[in-house]
């Protein structure tokens, strides 16, 4: 079912699942299909399951003041949960268990290794 309240970047109306279950094996579906992480999320505009690549559940920006071993900003995770997720995504992709710490500087969380 397509939504008649939500859109993707591009214009076309987001697929509609009514419950989490049918969202996730969706979400499943395409993430083989494409080769990279879906998941499905409950929206927050029409309380129905959508499904989106997983990067974008974990909005993030470089920080001004942190720097990684790389010597390149880390990433700033505006909410704890993102960075939580985004540690899962890295866990599952990688087996790189990451821990979540709020930054000193900025407002907003980064992840470690612990
Ligand atoms: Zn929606
Ligand atoms: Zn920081």
């Amino acid at each position: 079912m397509k939504s008649l309240t939500c859109f993707r970047k591009d214009g076309e109306p987001k697929t509609v699942y009514s419950t989490q279950a049918a969202a996730q094996e969706a979400a499943k579906y395409v993430s083989q299909e494409n080769d990279k992480s879906f998941s499905a999320y409950q929206c927050n505009t029409c309380n129905e399951w959508h499904i989106c690549p997983s990067d974008k559940q974990t909005p993030n920006r470089p920080c001004s003041h942190c720097t990684g071993g790389d010597g390149k900003p880390k990433s700033l995770y505006e909410t704890y949960d993102g960075a939580k997720r985004r540690a899962n995504i890295i866990y599952h992709e990688r087996g790189i268990r990451l821990d979540v710490y709020e930054c000193r500087y900025s407002s907003g969380f980064h992840l470690t290794k612990g």
